[in-house]
Protein backbone atom coordinates (compact mmCIF):
# COMPACT_ATOMS: atom_id res chain seq x y z
CA UNK A 1 0.00 0.00 0.00
CA UNK A 2 0.96 3.42 -0.73
CA UNK A 3 -0.22 6.46 0.67
CA UNK A 4 -0.05 9.81 -0.64
CA UNK A 5 -1.34 13.31 0.96
CA UNK A 6 -3.01 15.68 -1.46
CA UNK A 7 -4.51 17.76 0.87
CA UNK A 8 -4.10 18.25 4.54
CA UNK A 9 -6.20 20.40 6.49
CA UNK A 10 -7.35 20.44 10.31
CA UNK A 11 -10.40 20.45 8.95
CA UNK A 12 -10.08 18.78 5.26
CA UNK A 13 -7.96 15.81 3.61
CA UNK A 14 -7.51 14.45 0.39
CA UNK A 15 -5.12 11.04 0.51
CA UNK A 16 -4.57 9.05 -2.81
CA UNK A 17 -3.99 5.06 -1.77
CA UNK A 18 -2.55 2.99 -3.71
CA UNK A 19 -2.76 -0.96 -3.92
CA UNK A 20 -5.61 -1.38 -1.48
CA UNK A 21 -8.77 -2.78 -1.64
CA UNK A 22 -12.28 -0.95 -1.94
CA UNK A 23 -13.60 -3.05 1.37
CA UNK A 24 -10.82 -1.88 3.05
CA UNK A 25 -11.44 1.69 2.08
CA UNK A 26 -14.59 1.18 2.84
CA UNK A 27 -14.62 -0.03 6.12
CA UNK A 28 -12.34 3.09 7.40
CA UNK A 29 -14.97 5.03 5.92
CA UNK A 30 -18.04 3.73 7.94
CA UNK A 31 -15.86 3.45 11.48
CA UNK A 32 -15.47 7.32 10.52
CA UNK A 33 -19.06 7.49 10.08
CA UNK A 34 -20.66 5.68 12.15
CA UNK A 35 -18.22 4.61 15.24
CA UNK A 36 -15.87 7.58 16.18
CA UNK A 37 -17.00 8.71 19.20
CA UNK A 38 -17.04 12.44 19.90
CA UNK A 39 -18.16 14.93 22.66
CA UNK A 40 -21.90 16.59 22.13
CA UNK A 41 -23.77 18.16 24.48
CA UNK A 42 -26.56 16.00 25.73
CA UNK A 43 -28.18 17.10 28.51
CA UNK A 44 -29.08 21.24 29.01
CA UNK A 45 -30.37 22.74 32.33
CA UNK A 46 -32.55 25.83 31.18
CA UNK A 47 -32.23 28.74 34.02
CA UNK A 48 -33.83 31.63 32.04
CA UNK A 49 -34.20 32.18 28.43
CA UNK A 50 -36.65 34.94 27.58
CA UNK A 51 -34.75 35.33 24.12
CA UNK A 52 -36.73 34.96 21.00
CA UNK A 53 -36.16 31.27 20.42
CA UNK A 54 -37.84 28.08 22.62
CA UNK A 55 -36.09 26.10 24.69
CA UNK A 56 -36.04 23.42 22.29
CA UNK A 57 -34.00 25.27 19.57
CA UNK A 58 -31.59 26.46 21.89
CA UNK A 59 -30.87 22.87 23.11
CA UNK A 60 -31.12 22.05 19.45
CA UNK A 61 -28.42 24.19 18.17
CA UNK A 62 -26.33 23.93 21.42
CA UNK A 63 -26.26 19.88 20.67
CA UNK A 64 -25.10 20.37 17.38
CA UNK A 65 -21.92 22.80 18.16
CA UNK A 66 -18.44 21.14 17.85
CA UNK A 67 -16.30 20.34 21.06
CA UNK A 68 -13.04 19.42 20.76
CA UNK A 69 -12.63 15.74 22.09
CA UNK A 70 -9.84 14.41 23.74
CA UNK A 71 -10.17 10.55 23.76
CA UNK A 72 -7.27 10.06 25.78
CA UNK A 73 -8.99 11.55 28.44
CA UNK A 74 -12.63 10.63 28.70
CA UNK A 75 -14.16 7.45 28.72
CA UNK A 76 -17.86 6.72 27.73
CA UNK A 77 -20.31 7.53 30.79
CA UNK A 78 -22.46 3.91 30.59
CA UNK A 79 -18.65 2.80 31.60
CA UNK A 80 -17.36 4.82 33.64
CA UNK A 81 -16.23 4.41 37.39
CA UNK A 82 -19.28 7.14 38.34
CA UNK A 83 -21.86 4.10 36.58
CA UNK A 84 -23.28 6.89 34.96
CA UNK A 85 -23.71 9.78 37.70
CA UNK A 86 -21.89 12.33 35.63
CA UNK A 87 -18.01 12.59 36.23
CA UNK A 88 -15.44 14.51 34.74
CA UNK A 89 -13.56 11.02 33.48
CA UNK A 90 -16.81 11.32 31.17
CA UNK A 91 -18.77 14.62 31.72
CA UNK A 92 -17.55 17.87 30.04
CA UNK A 93 -19.89 20.78 31.79
CA UNK A 94 -20.36 24.48 30.10
CA UNK A 95 -22.09 27.50 31.78
CA UNK A 96 -23.55 30.28 29.55
CA UNK A 97 -25.01 33.77 30.51
CA UNK A 98 -25.46 36.21 28.45
CA UNK A 99 -27.88 39.15 28.70
CA UNK A 100 -28.51 42.17 26.40
CA UNK A 101 -28.51 43.17 23.04
CA UNK A 102 -26.27 41.34 21.09
CA UNK A 103 -25.39 37.95 19.26
CA UNK A 104 -25.31 34.42 21.86
CA UNK A 105 -22.18 32.68 19.73
CA UNK A 106 -20.86 28.42 20.26
CA UNK A 107 -17.63 30.53 21.91
CA UNK A 108 -19.72 32.08 25.04
CA UNK A 109 -20.19 28.38 26.58
CA UNK A 110 -17.14 28.60 29.85
CA UNK A 111 -16.31 25.40 30.23
CA UNK A 112 -15.61 24.17 34.17
CA UNK A 113 -11.35 23.72 32.72
CA UNK A 114 -10.25 25.63 29.98
CA UNK A 115 -8.76 22.93 27.76
CA UNK A 116 -12.14 22.03 26.95
CA UNK A 117 -12.57 25.40 25.46
CA UNK A 118 -14.98 25.54 22.20
CA UNK A 119 -12.48 26.58 19.48
CA UNK A 120 -15.57 27.13 16.81
CA UNK A 121 -16.11 29.99 18.83
CA UNK A 122 -18.15 31.72 15.63
CA UNK A 123 -21.20 30.04 15.61
CA UNK A 124 -24.61 32.02 16.08
CA UNK A 125 -26.90 30.11 18.98
CA UNK A 126 -29.58 33.37 19.27
CA UNK A 127 -29.88 36.85 18.66
CA UNK A 128 -30.46 38.78 22.34
CA UNK A 129 -33.06 42.15 21.69
CA UNK A 130 -32.94 45.30 24.76
CA UNK A 131 -32.87 43.29 28.11
CA UNK A 132 -33.47 39.42 26.78
CA UNK A 133 -31.37 36.52 28.73
CA UNK A 134 -30.10 33.54 28.33
CA UNK A 135 -28.56 31.13 31.46
CA UNK A 136 -27.88 27.86 31.35
CA UNK A 137 -25.53 24.52 31.87
CA UNK A 138 -24.74 22.34 29.38
CA UNK A 139 -23.25 18.42 30.06
CA UNK A 140 -21.29 17.15 27.46
CA UNK A 141 -20.90 13.57 26.96
CA UNK A 142 -19.05 10.63 24.73
CA UNK A 143 -21.40 9.12 22.03
CA UNK A 144 -21.54 7.46 18.41
CA UNK A 145 -23.18 9.05 15.27
CA UNK A 146 -24.94 5.31 15.23
CA UNK A 147 -27.38 6.61 17.88
CA UNK A 148 -27.48 10.09 17.06
CA UNK A 149 -25.89 12.31 14.41
CA UNK A 150 -25.08 14.97 16.75
CA UNK A 151 -21.86 12.97 17.41
CA UNK A 152 -21.05 12.67 13.67
CA UNK A 153 -17.39 13.87 13.90
CA UNK A 154 -16.24 13.13 10.22
CA UNK A 155 -18.60 14.28 7.37
CA UNK A 156 -18.48 13.26 3.70
CA UNK A 157 -15.96 10.76 3.79
CA UNK A 158 -15.66 9.29 0.17
CA UNK A 159 -13.80 7.54 -2.21
CA UNK A 160 -13.18 7.48 -6.04
CA UNK A 161 -11.38 4.57 -7.79
CA UNK A 162 -8.88 6.21 -10.18
CA UNK A 163 -9.88 6.60 -14.06
CA UNK A 164 -8.61 5.87 -17.16
CA UNK A 165 -9.99 7.14 -20.39
CA UNK A 166 -8.86 5.76 -23.77
CA UNK A 167 -10.19 6.33 -27.53
CA UNK A 168 -9.82 3.97 -30.31
CA UNK A 169 -7.07 5.65 -32.14
CA UNK A 170 -8.49 5.46 -35.77
CA UNK A 171 -11.26 7.59 -34.43
CA UNK A 172 -9.21 10.69 -33.12
CA UNK A 173 -10.94 12.76 -35.52
CA UNK A 174 -14.14 12.03 -34.03
CA UNK A 175 -13.01 12.41 -30.55
CA UNK A 176 -11.45 15.71 -31.16
CA UNK A 177 -14.69 16.99 -32.84
CA UNK A 178 -16.42 15.28 -29.89
CA UNK A 179 -14.45 17.24 -26.89
CA UNK A 180 -15.28 20.36 -28.85
CA UNK A 181 -18.70 19.65 -27.93
CA UNK A 182 -17.81 19.97 -23.81
CA UNK A 183 -17.81 22.64 -22.20
CA UNK A 184 -14.39 24.66 -22.12
CA UNK A 185 -11.83 23.33 -19.67
CA UNK A 186 -13.46 19.67 -19.61
CA UNK A 187 -10.86 17.69 -20.74
CA UNK A 188 -7.56 17.15 -23.25
CA UNK A 189 -5.81 14.54 -25.33
CA UNK A 190 -2.85 13.43 -24.40
CA UNK A 191 -1.27 10.67 -26.31
CA UNK A 192 -3.63 7.86 -26.59
CA UNK A 193 -5.24 9.36 -23.22
CA UNK A 194 -8.09 11.96 -22.56
CA UNK A 195 -7.13 13.54 -19.62
CA UNK A 196 -9.61 15.32 -17.20
CA UNK A 197 -8.99 19.22 -16.18
CA UNK A 198 -10.50 17.91 -12.67
CA UNK A 199 -11.99 14.56 -11.16
CA UNK A 200 -15.09 16.30 -11.16
CA UNK A 201 -15.67 16.62 -14.71
CA UNK A 202 -16.22 13.07 -15.14
CA UNK A 203 -20.13 13.20 -15.08
CA UNK A 204 -19.81 15.97 -17.84
CA UNK A 205 -17.97 13.57 -19.87
CA UNK A 206 -20.53 11.00 -19.02
CA UNK A 207 -23.29 12.96 -19.70
CA UNK A 208 -22.37 13.80 -23.30
CA UNK A 209 -20.97 10.02 -24.26
CA UNK A 210 -24.55 8.94 -24.04
CA UNK A 211 -26.21 11.92 -25.19
CA UNK A 212 -24.37 11.33 -28.56
CA UNK A 213 -23.66 7.67 -28.51
CA UNK A 214 -19.81 7.50 -28.32
CA UNK A 215 -18.71 4.06 -28.64
CA UNK A 216 -14.90 5.28 -29.28
CA UNK A 217 -14.14 6.31 -25.77
CA UNK A 218 -13.51 3.84 -23.04
CA UNK A 219 -13.67 4.70 -19.61
CA UNK A 220 -11.94 2.05 -17.07
CA UNK A 221 -12.05 2.37 -13.15
CA UNK A 222 -9.23 0.81 -10.99
CA UNK A 223 -10.73 -0.16 -7.64
CA UNK A 224 -7.35 -0.97 -6.24
CA UNK A 225 -6.20 2.77 -6.66
CA UNK A 226 -8.28 5.06 -4.98
CA UNK A 227 -8.70 8.94 -3.98
CA UNK A 228 -10.18 9.46 -0.40
CA UNK A 229 -11.44 12.36 1.20
CA UNK A 230 -13.17 13.58 4.01
CA UNK A 231 -13.98 16.86 6.51
CA UNK A 232 -14.08 17.09 10.15
CA UNK A 233 -16.71 19.08 12.17
CA UNK A 234 -13.61 20.74 14.26
CA UNK A 235 -14.55 17.49 17.01
CA UNK A 236 -10.93 16.29 15.94
CA UNK A 237 -8.55 17.21 13.29
CA UNK A 238 -8.68 14.96 10.29
CA UNK A 239 -5.34 13.19 11.58
CA UNK A 240 -6.94 12.38 14.53
CA UNK A 241 -10.14 11.32 13.28
CA UNK A 242 -8.28 8.95 10.70
CA UNK A 243 -5.96 7.67 13.77
CA UNK A 244 -8.70 7.06 16.41
CA UNK A 245 -10.95 5.67 12.93
CA UNK A 246 -8.36 2.76 12.41
CA UNK A 247 -7.42 2.07 16.51
CA UNK A 248 -11.28 1.20 16.18
CA UNK A 249 -11.00 -1.11 13.07
CA UNK A 250 -7.99 -2.66 14.68
CA UNK A 251 -9.72 -3.12 18.11
CA UNK A 252 -12.44 -4.63 15.58
CA UNK A 253 -9.78 -7.19 13.72
CA UNK A 254 -8.49 -8.23 17.07
CA UNK A 255 -11.79 -9.05 19.17
CA UNK A 256 -12.91 -11.06 15.79
CA UNK A 257 -9.88 -13.10 15.51
CA UNK A 258 -9.82 -13.45 19.40
CA UNK A 259 -13.62 -15.33 18.74
CA UNK A 260 -12.45 -17.62 16.35
CA UNK A 261 -9.00 -18.84 18.30
CA UNK A 262 -11.76 -19.38 21.54
CA UNK A 263 -14.00 -21.83 18.84
ZN1 LIG B 1 -18.13 9.36 35.10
Amino acid sequence: MKLDILELKSKKAVLKIEDTKPYFINSLRRVMLSELPKLAVDDIVIYDNTSALFDEIISHRLSLIPIPTDLSLLTFRTDCVCKGKGCPNCTVRYTLSKEGEGTVFSGDLQPAEKSWAIKEDKIPIVELYGDQRLILEVEAILGRARDHAKWQAVLAPGYKMETTIQFDKKKIDDVKEFLTKLPEDTADIKADKIILRDNKKLAILQYHMEKENVDFITISKDPNNVTFSFETDGSFTTKEAMIESIKILEKKYAEFSKLLKDL
